[in-house]
């Protein structure tokens, strides 16, 4: 007979409440290290809060999908003047702004190149 396993994580807090709260994963980077916890909801919605918090005021690194190397491949840039080039044809952009190209307008341009208007 089959025997089935249940796995309960508890919240890794233990303020607030006993030490067998039921938690799930919630996983954060800070200073150069991924770090994951066991959160309760009510940990976790403190945790949401105070990342959303920051996260507004942080820039984006990566995709989630690890770290990835922080200087841009030659291609990334070419496809970046390229979008630039076009967002400001259609108007998008201003001529001769700089920074980053805002990601709806890189999604148009996508699009675009796919066919699509
Ligand atoms: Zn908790």
């Amino acid at each position: 007979m089959a025997q089935r396993t249940t796995v309960t994580t508890t919240c890794d807090v233990p303020q607030d409440h006993g030490p067998d709260e039921p938690g799930s994963m919630f996983e954060f980077g800070y200073a150069g290290s991924e770090y994951e916890i066991d959160l309760c909801g009510k940990h976790e919605a403190v945790a949401a809060e105070f990342f959303g918090n920051l996260v507004r005021h942080a820039r984006r690194t990566g995709s989630g999908m690890g770290r990835r190397p922080r200087s841009r491949t030659k291609a990334a840039r070419a496809k970046a003047a390229a979008c630039r080039e076009w967002a400001v044809m259609e108007g998008l952009l201003d001529d001769g702004s700089r920074g980053r190209i805002p990601s709806a307008v890189c999604a148009r341009y996508e699009a675009y190149l796919r066919g699509g208007k």
